[in-house]
């Protein structure tokens, strides 16, 4: 018995659940959208960790730094 058999193994999308074969260019999503799309998840919440300006504490340096120079300011 040949070891033939027609059994094209089909994987879904994990971005949109489109059915993507093995050997698609883009597997394992569907599409070059798809992927980035997956990706940006990722890349977004790692940005969220590496990114100082949205940093509260640095905001809050920011905001003081000004009102301190504003006092000074005032003094003179
Ligand atoms: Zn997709």
């Amino acid at each position: 018995m040949a070891p033939r058999k027609k059994s094209v193994k089909l994987h879904r999308c994990p971005t949109c659940a489109m059915l993507v074969k093995f050997d698609d260019e883009d597997f394992p999503f569907c599409s070059d959208r798809c992927r980035k799309i997956d990706l940006g998840k990722w890349a977004s919440g790692v940005y969220k960790i590496s990114s100082p300006i949205l940093d509260p504490e640095v905001l809050e340096d920011l905001g003081a730094f000004s009102g301190s120079r504003e006092k000074d300011y005032h003094d003179d």
